[in-house]
């Protein structure tokens, strides 16, 4: 059965506060912890970030420094060769055999000095090695840039090539170090060259500890890829993407620089620190594997996360139960002032209300009406057409009274065949017109059918109180029932007023 009582007016607020209760400001702080959480997390992994960059770039100037050291060295011994054996004698494409073992066993001596160096070398303009430490490459042809493009004018400074296996008079991969001599029109006059095998840059990478998933990678200023700790062949010799173009312009000083970037080569996105090595043209990257790096954040997160789902799940459970029990009591509520047959308020609401909105009105001033109806001659009803009948009769009344009034009036049945209609802001005049109205359409409507489908007539009496100064809705009430008392009494089928 539909509950046709019509609730009290109550503000959006208060019936959300209603439902929420001391769950609203639960809920505010849950959200706040959890805002604090996400916030700290960002912060901490930002944080954890910036330090993890830090390092790298730390890392990569100390390796870049190391190397340098190494490079400088071997610069310096260059930088003495070419001042002790002049062009002029690297010109000469005959030497005799004594000259050229003096300056052979010079070399030898100088590389074994050299920690890296397998080979020092010294060459005419042509290129050709003029002297060796290892005798076996005498005469052979320098494979560095510098003699294949002649074009390019040679620099006071030390130059780097990395020399394919190939290319390399050795048959393996080499880095060259080169200190030229140039003449007037800065074309190369000759010089001398150390070669460094790759490998023992590689050996040294391997030396420097770093996480499974970091990575240690030299390269030239080319980006070509010379060494790379863990070592893949196939990596050697490749050129790092475009992405690192911004390396490039480091310029011949001693520079740094960080980024976090994607690996082509096993796709792990890595936190790089980059150091450029002075004079040197080669380039350490350290790169720290950025998924590892954040390994303690992630779980930090996780439990964080699932302590604060497993909060939220909680707060929700009782929230739940918190409603389901709101909604028993408002049920509960509800049924303690509806009547059951009808769905209208009862006697006990009505009274209640009665007494509310008699005192409103009296402090205010405002007109408050009462109606008393009741069924005319009932008893025959039930008596001809059975109880069942009388009880369709009985709420097709209550239909009709909550048809013909307002939402803020309050229809109730007092008992029996009895009811009650409130009226709250209505004069005597209105309320009496109003109970005309009622009579009318009860006298006027389609009959209920009896259960052997006969039609059942019925007619109401309405007595009518409008308060009065000195009332009370007791006396308003009484007023009122004195007024139906007087109706059955002129005839039934009628409204009296009092
Ligand atoms: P009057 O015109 O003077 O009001 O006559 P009446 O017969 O209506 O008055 P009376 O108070 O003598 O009879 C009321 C009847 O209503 C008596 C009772 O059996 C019946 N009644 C009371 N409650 C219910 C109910 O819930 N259902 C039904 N079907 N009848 C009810
Ligand atoms: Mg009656
Ligand atoms: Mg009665």
């Amino acid at each position: 059965m539909p509950l046709q009582s019509k609730p009290l007016p109550s503000s959006p607020l208060s019936r959300l506060c209603a439902m929420t209760g001391v769950f609203g400001l639960l809920f505010v702080m849950l959200a706040a912890i959890g805002a604090g959480l996400v916030l700290d997390l960002i912060r901490s992994r930002e944080a954890l970030i910036a330090e993890r960059v830090a390092l790298a770039d730390q890392r990569s100037q100390f390796l870049a420094q190391w190397l340098g050291t190494t490079i400088v060295s071997v610069d310096y011994v260059l930088k003495g060769l070419n001042d002790m054996i002049p062009p002029e004698e690297l010109i000469r494409r005959t030497a005799t055999p004594a000259e050229t073992e003096r300056l052979n066993s010079l070399l030898t001596v100088k590389a074994d000095s050299l920690p890296g160096v397998r080979s020092l070398f010294l060459y005419g303009p042509d290129c050709v090695y003029r002297a060796t430490s290892n005798p076996a490459f005498l005469g052979y042809h320098s494979s560095q840039s510098f003699c294949t493009d002649r074009q390019v004018p040679v620099e006071d400074r030390v130059h780097l090539q990395y020399i394919p296996a190939e290319q390399s008079v050795s048959q393996q991969p080499v880095l060259l170090v080169a200190r030229h001599h140039s003449g007037p029109d800065r074309h190369m006059t000759g010089g001398s060259l150390a070669s460094i095998p790759l490998s023992y840059a590689q050996d040294w990478l391997n030396t420097v500890p770093v996480g499974p998933n970091d990575v240690l990678t030299l390269t030239d200023d080319s980006m070509t890829i010379l060494a790379r700790a863990p070592y893949i062949a196939d990596a050697i010799g490749r050129r790092l993407p475009p992405r690192t173009d911004t390396l490039r312009q480091f310029g011949s000083e001693r520079a740094s620089q960080t980024m976090v970037a994607k690996s082509q080569i096993d796709g792990r996105e890595r936190i790089f620190g980059v150091s450029k090595i002075e004079n040197v043209p080669l380039l350490i990257f350290v790169g720290f594997d950025l998924s590892d790096a954040l390994g303690d954040w992630r779980k930090r997160c996780w439990q964080l996360g699932s302590g604060f789902t497993v909060l939220l799940g909680l707060a929700g459970i009782a929230f739940r139960a918190h409603r389901v029990a709101l909604r028993q009591r408002e049920a509960m509520r509800r049924l303690s002032i509806t009547d059951p047959l009808t769905g209208v308020y009862n006697r006990r609401h009505l009274v209640a209300t009665g007494a509310a909105l008699a005192a409103g009105s009296i402090a205010q001033d405002s007109p408050l009406s009462l109606l008393l109806i009741d069924i005319d001659r009932f008893k025959l009803v039930n008596d001809r057409w059975g109880h069942p009948t009388g009880d369709r009769v009985i709420q097709t009344l209550a239909d009709d009274m909550n048809g013909e009034s307002r939402t803020t009036d309050t229809v109730a049945r007092m008992g029996g065949e009895e009811f009650a209609l409130l009226l709250p802001g209505t004069a005597a005049a209105d309320a009496r017109a109003m109970a005309e109205r009622l009579c009318l359409r009860v006298r006027q409507r389609p009959p209920v059918m009896s259960e052997n489908g006969q039609p059942v007539p019925f007619t109401i009496s309405i007595g009518v109180a409008t308060l009065r100064p000195g009332d009370s809705f007791d006396s308003l009430t009484s007023r009122a029932d004195a007024a139906l008392y007087a109706a059955k009494e002129g005839g039934r089928d009628r409204v009296f007023a009092l």
